[in-house]
């Protein structure tokens, strides 16, 4: 069978290339193992402008916030889903420093964080006693949402192989890939994690880093906020379900969820709540970070038939759209890839010799 792209992994990455291959009009075929703990199924789907304790803009927050939000309220419209929505964050401040720095945002006049007007608004659902403040607007990204229906539509095209992709299975010609009975113009790599195992990818600086969470069941919670106070509640598309999380550990033996983080995390809520809770689940995945949280996108300067679309780190439902889209510009028109996420930047590294 011809291709033009073989695409593996069908996490959020791989999603938004194949949609976006399929309305240049590509022929492709996806392959994905469905995981279950891959990153794309367990993230709360966030999309904050601001990050870190500074509250500090995010990356190309100007071009990648509006790109995210038209992106998925397309795809939301043409799969008839709910794929993303507007919520605020209430910002309940975990400790004075916190709250210092958060206010000093305000007087900076940072974008996106605001003095929340009644302070004692929540009294009756959460115990907060140093203050809250919001910010807003933030986006959820419906990956519980979209990831099946996306599925779903790959199949019903037949263009998705639901199996392990085997990386000795591939060889490579002068102009093309075959893998098994597939000969593609290209074959790009949206792997997460995994993708630091990839014998043409690996030397690249990956820095996968693991996170928890819970869901739970809280009935009594208004769903119109995300509530922060060290961990997150993220109201999910269930009535009264609710993610909760996260840490982010560099250093790890197991992708495997802990007794401390379900420990740590049930005390937390108990603190925090004042309306009742029941642990409905615990999972854990690793975010494919890299080193300098930038993204690796584009085509191997050795070999220009293998490209990757990776390294998305905690910010993959905001990235991922808008790279997939500069990784097919750039496979089918020569369009720049943003500098700062061109895998072309470790083109020396990238040179050496395979193995
Ligand atoms: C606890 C937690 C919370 C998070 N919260 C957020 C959040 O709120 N907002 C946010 O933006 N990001 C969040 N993230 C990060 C986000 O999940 C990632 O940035 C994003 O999902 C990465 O998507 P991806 O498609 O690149 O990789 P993945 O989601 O890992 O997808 C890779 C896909 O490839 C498949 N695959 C891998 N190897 C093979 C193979 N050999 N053969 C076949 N298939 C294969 C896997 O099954 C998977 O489907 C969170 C992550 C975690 C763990």
């Amino acid at each position: 069978m011809y291709i033009d792209y073989l695409v593996i992994g069908q996490g959020i990455s791989g999603t938004w290339l194949s949609y976006y291959l399929q309305k240049e009009g590509k022929s492709f075929l996806v392959i994905d193992n469905n995981k279950p703990n891959a990153s794309s199924r367990l993230a709360a789907g966030i999309i904050n402008p601001v990050t870190g304790r500074r509250h500090v803009e995010v990356w190309l927050a100007d071009e990648i916030l509006p790109f995210a939000w038209q992106s998925y309220n397309q795809l939301g419209n043409e799969l008839d889903i709910s794929a993303i929505s507007t919520k605020s964050v209430i910002d309940f401040f975990p400790s004075p420093q916190m709250k210092l720095s958060f206010q000093k945002r305000i007087e900076e006049k940072g974008n996106f964080v605001f003095d929340y007007p009644d302070q004692n608004h929540f009294t009756s659902l959460f115990h907060y006693e140093l203050g809250c403040g919001e910010v807003k607007p933030v986006y959820i990204a419906h990956l519980e949402n979209i990831i099946p229906a996306w599925r779903q539509k790959l199949k019903s095209g037949s263009v998705l192989i639901e199996e392990q992709f085997d990386i000795d299975n591939l060889s490579l010609t002068a102009t093309s890939v075959q893998y098994k009975d597939i000969v593609a113009e290209k074959i790009i790599f949206c792997d997460g994690y995994d993708g630091g195992n990839n014998p043409y990818f690996k030397l690249l600086p990956f820095a996968p880093n693991k996170g928890e969470l819970l869901i739970a069941e809280i009935p009594g919670l208004p769903t119109n906020h995300i509530y922060k106070k060290g961990m997150i509640m993220v109201p999910l598309a269930t009535p009264g379900m609710w993610w909760v999380g996260s840490n982010y550990h560099w250093e790890f033996d197991t992708d495997q969820p802990t007794k401390e983080f379900r420990e740590k995390t049930e005390q937390l809520l108990r603190d925090w709540l004042k309306v009742p809770f029941t642990i409905a689940a615990h999972h854990c995945g690793i975010r494919p970070a890299t080193l300098e949280r930038r993204p690796f996108v584009g085509l191997h300067p050795v070999y220009p038939a293998i490209g990757i679309l990776n390294g998305m780190g905690t910010k993959g439902s905001s990235l991922a759209p808008f790279f997939a889209r500069q990784m097919a510009d750039h496979m089918l028109y020569n369009h720049p890839i943003h500098p700062e996420a061109d895998v072309n930047r470790f083109s020396r590294i990238l040179s050496r010799n395979i193995s």
